[in-house]
């Protein structure tokens, strides 16, 4: 049994991708190895940039979507599924090589919720981490079993989001 603990950070307000990358500012910090991978996403957000000049940062090449998958043929759809499960298999290899004190699975809940990821798979990832540190899960509709699982859920309420009132996503901000 490791002493590591899982946070969950879910809802549908700003702040769940922020706050992992801040806990890994914080590991960093103390100059404590941290692995971060992203699911979902194109890798170019600004905080992936700024944390990849840590040296202690790992940034994970994660598999990519082609565009929206729910437009892909059945067995693009087939692909894509398997080259994620590769893809999680390929961070328990490396999350094994340099054992993170803190490792951020940016929105794997999305990925989970669009059976991208296999509930297994990812639990498997998630315990392969827990082994070395702490595990930061993010994304909109956590499942259930993650969060009875989880050690530290955290809920953020959209109380107000500027999107709605027509205001576009902006660099430094959102991304
Ligand atoms: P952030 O990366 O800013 O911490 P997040 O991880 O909580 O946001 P996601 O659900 O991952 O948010 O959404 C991705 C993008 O949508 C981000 O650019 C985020 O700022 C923006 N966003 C977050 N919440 C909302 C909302 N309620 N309405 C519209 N856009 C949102
Ligand atoms: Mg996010």
């Amino acid at each position: 049994m490791s002493h590591h603990l899982l946070h969950v950070y879910t809802g549908d307000g700003k702040g769940k991708t922020t706050t992992a990358m801040g806990l890994a500012l914080r590991m960093l910090g103390h100059n404590q190895p941290v692995f971060i991978a992203q699911f979902m996403k194109d890798g170019k957000s600004g905080e992936l940039h700024a944390l990849r000049s840590f040296e202690a940062a790992y940034l994970f090449d994660s598999a990519k979507l082609r565009g929206f998958f729910g437009r892909l043929t059945p067995e693009q759809q087939e692909q894509t599924r398997q080259e994620h499960l590769e893809s999680v298999e390929r961070m328990k290899v490396k999350i094994e090589e340099i054992k993170p004190a803190l490792t951020v699975l940016d929105e794997l809940n999305v990925a989970l919720t669009m059976r991208l990821v296999t509930m297994e798979a990812a639990i498997s990832l998630i315990d392969c981490a827990l082994l070395y540190g702490d595990v930061a899960v993010t994304g909109r509709y956590a499942p259930q079993a993650l969060l009875d699982k989880a050690d530290y859920v955290s809920k953020i309420e959209a109380v107000k989001h500027p999107f709605n009132e027509g205001i576009q996503a902006r660099k430094g901000i959102e991304f």
